[in-house]
Parts: C-alpha cells; sequence; structure tokens
C-alpha cells in the first residue's frame, strides 16, 4: 500500500537536490506533487525527469518573495484543491569566509531565502492546512542549525531560527491537527556541497570533501534518498503524533 495515496505535496526547491529527490519517492508513494523553484528551465527538466505530467505541477518563485509565496500556494490549491504535505526545503549556501568578514548584503541575501522564505510558505500553507484539519509540514534545517562550524555565520544562523520557526508554528498548528517538524542534514552530495567544497577551498574541492568525511561518524555523505526516506517518514501518518521535533539525518555528526 503507497504511504501517501492520494495526498497532494508542496515542495520548494524542487528542481534539484534534496527537493526533487523527495518529490520522486513522494510520486512512488502514490501522492502528487507541486514542485516550487527559481527557473522554469530547471523545473521543466526536473519534471520531465519525474515522467508523469498529470501528477506533477510547476510554478517558478522565489520563495523570499511575499507575492511568489502567496501565488505558488494559490497555485498548488487552484491545481490540486488542497495541501497534505509542504516541505520547506528551498535555501542557499551564502559566502564561505569568517564572521568579521561577511558583507551585511550576503548575510541579508542569506536570511531572505533560508528564514523570510520559510517564514512566508508557512504563512501561506498554515491557513490552507489548518481549514483543512489536517497536514504536514517539513521544514529543511541543517546540522548547522543544531551546532556551529567556521566561515558560514549567516548559514548556521539562518538555519538555527528555522529550529525557533518549526517550534513555533508547531505550536499554533497543533490545534487543528496541523504537525511541523525539521530535519537536520550533515554535508549531502548535492549542488550546494560541491559550491561549499569549493568555498573552503577554490580547486581543492575533493580534498575538503575527504576532510568532512572524516567527521561523520558513519564515514560517508549522504545522499538526497536518505533525506527523502526521513521526510517520508515526516509527511505520512506514521509520524501521527510527533510535532514540533527536529530530526538529525547525518550520519552520527550530531552526537560528536
Ligand atoms: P540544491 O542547491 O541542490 O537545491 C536547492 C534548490 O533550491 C535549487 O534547485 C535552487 O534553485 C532552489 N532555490 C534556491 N533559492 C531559491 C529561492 N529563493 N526560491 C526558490 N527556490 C530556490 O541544494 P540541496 O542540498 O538540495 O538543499 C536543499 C535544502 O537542504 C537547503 O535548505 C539546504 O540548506 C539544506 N541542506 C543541504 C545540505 C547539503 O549538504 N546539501 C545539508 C544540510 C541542509
Amino acid at each position: 500500500m503507497p504511504r501517501l495515496k492520494d495526498k497532494i505535496a508542496l515542495i520548494t526547491g524542487g528542481a534539484a537536490g534534496i527537493g526533487l529527490e523527495t518529490a520522486r519517492l513522494f510520486l512512488k508513494e502514490g501522492a502528487r506533487v507541486a514542485l516550487v523553484d527559481l527557473r522554469e528551465e530547471d523545473l521543466n527538466k526536473a519534471a520531465e525527469s519525474l515522467g508523469d505530467k498529470a501528477d506533477v505541477l510547476t510554478v517558478a518563485a522565489d520563495v523570499s518573495s511575499p507575492e511568489d509565496a502567496a501565488r505558488y500556494v494559490r497555485e498548488t490549491v487552484e491545481r490540486f484543491g488542497r495541501i497534505d504535505i509542504f516541505f520547506n526545503n528551498a535555501g542557499i549556501e551564502g559566502k564561505v569566509a569568517p564572521l568579521v568578514e561577511q558583507k551585511i548584503e550576503d548575510f541579508d541575501r542569506v536570511i531572505a531565502v533560508n528564514v523570510r522564505g520559510p517564514f512566508l510558505g508557512l504563512q501561506n500553507v498554515l491557513p490552507v492546512m489548518m481549514e483543512q484539519k489536517s497536514g504536514s509540514i517539513i521544514n529543511t534545517s541543517s546540522i548547522a542549525g543544531l551546532k556551529g562550524s567556521p566561515d558560514l555565520a549567516p548559514y548556521i544562523t539562518s538555519k538555527h531560527a528555522v529550529v525557533g520557526l518549526t517550534r513555533a508554528a508547531a505550536i499554533e498548528a497543533a490545534r487543528a491537527n496541523v504537525r511541523v517538524n525539521s530535519v537536520h542534514p550533515s554535508p549531502v552530495n548535492t549542488r550546494m556541497m560541491r559550491s561549499l567544497e569549493e568555498g573552503f577551498s577554490p580547486g581543492h574541492g575533493t580534498e575538503v570533501k575527504d576532510q568532512l568525511t572524516t567527521t561523520i561518524p558513519l564515514g560517508r555523505y549522504g545522499e538526497s534518498a536518505d533525506i527523502a526516506n526521513l521526510v517520508l517518514f515526516l509527511a505520512s501518518d506514521d509520524s501521527a503524533f510527533i510535532t514540533g521535533a527536529q530530526y538529525p539525518v547525518d550520519g552520527g555528526m550530531a552526537a560528536t
């Protein structure tokens, strides 16, 4: 029996990486999905790779824009009639530099995408789910939302803020049977990690990856599918009594 039969899932950052892999798993489990991402062409490629056109809606939108956030939620409801699952996942890594060398514009951009984005998503999705009296929201934070590390102050700040958003929203939404949890991946093999590895040591990304891997007890990076499996659990009724919680999916890194 598919675990998300007839459910409607909305996924931001859905054209690549963790978002796209989660869309693939959700479709396999019987859901229909709306993918939100910045560029139409990336979304078209992603939708093609997923196959089933009738079950996939794409919306080009910037999650940090209030107008776009209202629009991607509206278009999803217009097409599918409801939203059962919201994977509030789009994010950017920001610049790799010591805190004192970070430019305020760079800080503001990371906060806009990684904090204002999820906040706006919640503001628009919660009324839909609370009216339905059901729904599951999964916010993507990071291991960087549970502990610090050098040279990523804006990103770390933004991902800790996602924990606050998750707790605040979970408490307000619980009375309407809407759950809100966060997932906290350690390094995952996606475009974002390639960019961070290069940011740490331009031209020496492979060495950075090898070094980072030694800090992960299970001895490897995560794959997008590792994260998608956890998101599926939190999206499904198997987690019906879980809300306001933080889930590391990190090969043991948070335990170190
Ligand atoms: P990715 O770069 O492969 O995918 C992110 C997607 O988000 C891209 O398709 C991008 O276009 C989209 N996006 C970026 N800004 C956007 C905006 N303003 N509006 C709409 N879409 C936007 O990265 P990923 O690794 O799949 O990252 C997904 C989430 O996982 C992010 O929130 C990231 O911080 C988090 N995360 C990633 C890792 C990792 O190691 N890859 C670890 C922990 C947490």
